[in-house]
């Protein structure tokens, strides 16, 4: 295992995760009956961006530190204000230095009757992890191989809940992993909410994916809806790095798709790279 998320924190696909992340815990808020989190691929929980790694990655710069920056429209500032609210309370000196990963922040939205359940399986970023989250009695991190560790931990006892599937994508066959652990998970809790990352870089992997998941979604008994969103912050160049980014939202809050017509506007002028960045949503088809 060679990826170390922290060269890629607060990058411009972090920033759409997260938001999308924050924005369906805050739904499940919404009624009191308590909920879990199911992070598969969990990572370091907290980074520092003034470390080598993050500095040498630099992609915080054209991602977090350019939203934070960003004037933000009345309509679309409670909907991402509450994400921004988060990474702030992380730097009190008001300096951008920390970046919280998606167990901090979804540990963040926690009530007391709600849990945390944390996959990671390096063993440099589980234990930064555990220090992050020492002596939390809500949330746990466990020492599991994530595509082991979901189809067991589901449903989970609170039966209303998020799972957050996020590999590093280093293996040829994760596409494939992603689509086969999400239809395993799924069959086993079909009315769990599931947000699932993928890169976008070859359009056959990513249209497969969507139709699995999509596929999956469809089939089961209370049929499941899904939204497909990617986000472009350039045009894609061979040699070049991530400039795309996707996510599969399964079973998402009957709010979102509109929230999200006012979020993603919003991100294409502060995360767009030498031009606007583009973005599509949509319903993808079994
Ligand atoms: N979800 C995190 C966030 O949004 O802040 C980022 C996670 S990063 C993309 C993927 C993480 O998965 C890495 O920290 C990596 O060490 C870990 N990992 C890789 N293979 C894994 C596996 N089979 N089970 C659990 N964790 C794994």
């Amino acid at each position: 295992m060679n990826y170390r998320h922290a060269f890629h924190a607060g990058s411009f696909a972090d920033v759409i995760k997260h938001i999308v992340l924050v924005r369906m815990l805050t739904y499940l808020q919404e009624k009191q009956a308590p909920f879990r989190v199911i992070d598969t691929h969990a990572g370091a929980g907290i980074y520092d961006l003034t470390s080598s790694e993050a500095q040498r990655g630099g992609e915080w710069l054209t991602g977090i530190a350019r939203l934070m920056q960003a004037r933000l429209s009345d309509k679309a500032l409670p909907l991402i204000g509450p994400y921004l609210d988060i990474v702030r309370a992380f730097n009190p000196r008001g300096e951008l230095k920390t970046y919280p990963g998606s167990p901090l922040i979804a540990r963040a939205l926690l009530r007391p009757q709600d849990r945390l359940t944390a996959c990671e399986l390096e063993p440099g970023a589980r234990k930064q992890l555990i220090d992050a989250l020492r002596r939390d009695a809500q949330a746990r991190v466990v020492d599991l191989d994530g595509w082991m560790a979901l189809p067991a931990f589901v449903p989970p006892n609170e039966r209303r809940g998020l799972v957050l599937i996020d590999p590093p994508f280093e293996a040829k066959d994760e596409f494939e992993r992603l689509a086969s652990a999400f239809t395993e998970a799924h069959a086993k809790w079909p009315t769990g909410a599931y947000l699932l990352w993928y890169p976008v870089k070859s359009r056959r992997a990513t249209d497969d994916l969507a139709r699995s998941v999509a596929t999956a979604t469809a089939s089961s008994r209370p049929a499941g809806k899904c939204l497909r969103l990617e986000f472009s912050v350039a045009p894609q160049e061979s040699d070049a790095g991530l400039v795309s980014t996707g996510l599969l939202i399964v079973n998402p809050p009957w709010t979102l798709a509109n929230e999200l017509k006012i979020i993603l506007p919003e991100l294409e002028k502060p995360l767009g790279q030498g031009g606007a960045a583009r973005f599509r949503l949509e319903t993808p088809k079994p």
